[in-house]
């Protein structure tokens, strides 16, 4: 089909790019036609599509394809877009662009196996969940070739080289969606078109073989996701002058280490642990006294051991080769999985009480005793660590006893802080490993692979978190789709007055404001020895109460108005979690080690510690680690993260799930709705429906429509032609453009001329 033409009948439109109007509702008053086919809603709240066949007052008949006829309300009918515009690329080429065509548009393309459409600038991507034939050496010639032109990863990605050649300007591939979207299969299918470009010394196979090694650590099955990304990653791969990989950087962003402690019913801890349960070589599994994972209390709890269709010991045997691939020697490979199995024997470690005030002591038993080999510390230091804190109380230091639940924290803390150690070391070393063109001459192109937008039923610190970013992420889509929009009205010097874009910098704000901002008041109440998660809340309501954003709710809770909707976030555990302090004591433990790994942890977490503080300040002076909270550290690495994608030119990809249950062939309306609302697509086709979205060159458009002309115009130049096509059809000035080589049209005007030249014709 031609693009940009359009070739259904349309009245006049009203554009308004007010903020309040949703796109689809812009759909010009219908009127009912006979025979025009139409979407109706069922009551479930799916569309149909049928035929109007008669109206009558409010009321239309509607035939269905099966040949039923149904009485339906005539105002709640749909415009339907013609045959020809069935499964068109890009969403941007249908004529009517409703929420109805754009879901069967998407759904049309998804049964042939043709899950990515282009909405405008935007790639779509909805996941699969089974084998497609659109991969592999073939379809990257294809792509590099140009002999593919269909909407791709690939396309895009080459999209993204060819720009970095061409402006040399570093790019930047931005991948969003929910959990199980395919964020992580799309990172990958993009990595593996960068690495087909090749670059010697094999580092671009060495960039792909981070890909198991960070699933290994930091994903994990949940309800969602069967290989569930816990922590966002940005990998920035680097190219020689000529064109080739030279090099990678990886940086990782918040990973949820709560789940090594603790994790619902169902869901897994992370891969790792399973993997080496059952896949350690008979030596390894002697020195690390390892037993099977039905033996430990953290992979136990969620009753949950195995992953339908995964060999978990094959998975070990693969992490290893990567391991080896970047170059991680086999002793300090060793010494990570001592460190996997010190984290399993520290939840096995119990207590009992000692005294009549629940005083507890560890118990003497194979935990405790696996713990302290696997770590390299004394035993009796470790008891001590585990059921007993140190204070300094004015220069005297005192020593506290803790009760059980204070204990079990203390060992929980210890074990998370040890694995999130462990990550960060492991990108470290991976990191040295990439850097191999150490002198950065060239230029990158990074992929961007972080959680998506977040809303839950309960919604803790980490949706919090996760929603936060995304927020700045989608401030960062809005300002680039409509500054690109709106130069190339600009380049062909078209009138343009600059459409204001409905920003989301109040929401922003009601997280950044210093000092009354949800995060610069979670750190101050975390710094308070008696703030508790109720005082926090009930600190928010007092102060920003007048933000159109926030809401405050009952007891705990509190609400925030986010671009993708209102989130109820409950406060339980916020503060505990913001702090993420580990004692001194159990850092002093670790520097005692005579492991190598646990050594270099301490030395982290002290160095850490000498930042700008935040931690409770015990009226006795605190003996704990101070440090960053844990929000302000998210937001200086997102303020960072925006830094760099801001010096790029991005380019969007947008992961969308058709159904809850992983399952292929599903395809639920509502839940693909919800995502494309969520994710801003809508938005984005909304801004450039408010612009000039129609685009045809002067002489295109005198070859298409001059001949329509009453007066004989064949000598004359294509712009004259034009403008006397536009007079003799009165289309109002302001719904048309001329520009220096094109003309732009507002949506629906060139319905009417298509509509004479059908009849013509
Ligand atoms: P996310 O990172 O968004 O949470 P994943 O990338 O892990 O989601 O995808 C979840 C699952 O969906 C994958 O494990 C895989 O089974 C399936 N999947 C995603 N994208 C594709 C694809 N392009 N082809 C086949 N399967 C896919
Ligand atoms: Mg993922």
């Amino acid at each position: 089909s031609d693009d940009g033409t359009e070739s259904a009948p349309q009245p006049l439109p009203s554009i308004s790019p007010s903020s309040s109007d949703h796109w689809w509702s812009d759909t010009t008053p219908y009127v009912s036609k006979k025979k025009i086919h139409s979407w109706f809603q069922l009551p479930n709240g799916n569309w149909e599509l049928g035929k109007i066949i008669s109206t009558s007052g409010t009321e239309s008949d509607i035939t269905l394809p099966d040949g039923k006829v149904l009485k339906v309300k005539a105002e709640g009918l749909v415009p339907a877009n013609p045959d020809i515009l069935d499964g068109v690329d890009d969403l941007m080429q249908l004529s009517y662009l409703n929420e109805p065509s754009v879901l069967y548009n998407l759904q049309y393309r998804y049964n042939r196996n043709m899950i990515y459409t282009k909405a405008g600038p935007v790639l779509v991507a909805i996941n699969p969940f089974k084998k497609v034939p659109l991969y592999g050496n073939d379809y990257i010639k294809g792509y590099k070739n140009k002999a593919m032109e269909s909407p791709h990863v690939y396309a895009i990605t080459d999209t993204a080289i060819r720009e970095m050649i061409r402006d040399e300007v570093n790019q930047s591939i931005i991948i969003s969606g929910e959990s199980g979207a395919g964020k992580t299969e799309t990172a990958k299918i993009a990595m593996q078109y960068l690495a087909a470009l090749g670059g010697g010394s094999g580092i671009e196979y060495e960039i792909l073989k981070t890909n198991p090694i960070l699933e290994a650590f930091g994903n994990a099955k949940t309800l969602r996701n069967d290989n569930s990304s816990r922590f966002g990653k940005l990998i920035e791969i680097h190219f020689s002058e000529t064109g080739k990989i030279s090099g990678a950087n990886i940086q990782t962003f918040l990973l949820e280490k709560s789940r090594v402690v603790q994790c619902n019913e169902g869901e897994r801890s992370y891969h790792i642990f399973y993997q080496l349960c059952a896949g350690a070589p008979p030596s390894l599994r002697e020195k690390l006294n390892l037993q099977s994972a039905e033996e430990y209390r953290y992979l136990r709890q969620s009753n949950c051991f195995s992953i339908t269709g995964v060999n978990d010991g094959e998975e070990f045997r693969i992490v290893m080769e990567a391991l080896d691939v970047v170059h991680i020697s086999k002793e300090n490979q060793e010494n990570v999985f001592a460190m996997l199995a010190a984290v399993l024997w520290l939840g096995n470690i119990s207590f009992t009480v000692i005294d009549n005030e629940n005083h507890v002591q560890p118990v003497e038993d194979e935990g405790l005793f696996n713990v302290a080999k696997l770590i390299g510390c004394d035993i009796e230091d470790l008891k001590l660590t585990l059921s007993t804190r140190k204070m300094k109380v004015g220069n005297d230091i005192i020593v506290q006893k803790l009760t059980l639940s204070q204990a079990i924290d203390a060992r929980d803390a210890l074990a998370k802080s040890i694995y999130a150690s462990l990550f960060d070391w492991l990108v470290e070393q991976i990191n040295n490993s990439l850097a191999v063109g150490k002198k950065r001459t060239g230029r990158s192109i990074s992929i961007l692979d972080i959680y998506g937008f977040e809303s839950f039923e309960r919604n803790s610190f980490e949706q919090f978190c996760i929603n936060y970013a995304n927020e700045r992420l989608q401030q960062h889509f809005n300002r680039h789709l409509f500054k690109l929009e709106q130069e190339e009205y600009i380049q062909d010097g078209i009138d343009w007055t600059k459409v204001e874009f409905e920003d989301n910098q109040d929401c922003l704000n009601l997280f950044e404001k210093k000092p009354l901002g949800l995060l610069s008041l979670l750190d101050e109440e975390s710094t308070f020895p008696n703030g508790t998660d109720l005082t926090f809340a009930n600190k928010l309501r007092q102060h920003l109460n007048s933000n159109s954003c926030f809401q405050g709710e009952r007891g705990k809770a509190f609400a925030v108005c986010h671009y993708a909707g209102e989130v109820t976030y409950d406060t339980t555990g916020f503060l505990e979690k913001n702090r993420d302090l580990l004692h001194l004591d159990s850092i002093q433990l670790l520097s005692s080690c005579t492991c190598h790994l646990p050594k270099q942890f301490a030395a982290h977490m002290l160095l850490q510690s000498e930042k700008p503080v935040v931690g409770p300040l015990h009226k006795s002076g605190g003996a704990d680690s101070q440090k960053l909270s844990v929000a302000t550290k998210f937001k200086g690495q997102l303020f960072q993260l925006m830094q760099r994608l801001e010096s790029t030119t991005p380019h969007f990809i947008r992961c969308i799930k058709p159904n809850n249950f992983q399952s292929p062939g599903s395809y639920e309306q509502g839940l693909v709705l919800q995502q494309l609302r969520c994710c801003g697509v809508l938005e984005v086709v909304r801004i450039s429906r408010s612009g000039f979205p129609t685009r045809m060159s002067h002489q295109k458009f005198a070859r298409r429509y001059g001949f329509l002309l009453l007066e004989n115009v064949a000598s004359q130049d294509p712009l004259s032609v034009s403008v006397a096509i536009l007079h003799q059809f009165s289309i109002l000035p302001e719904m048309y453009q001329v520009g220096y080589t094109k003309l732009f049209f507002r949506t629906g005007q060139i319905g009417v001329l298509e509509d004479t030249r059908n009849r013509t014709l």
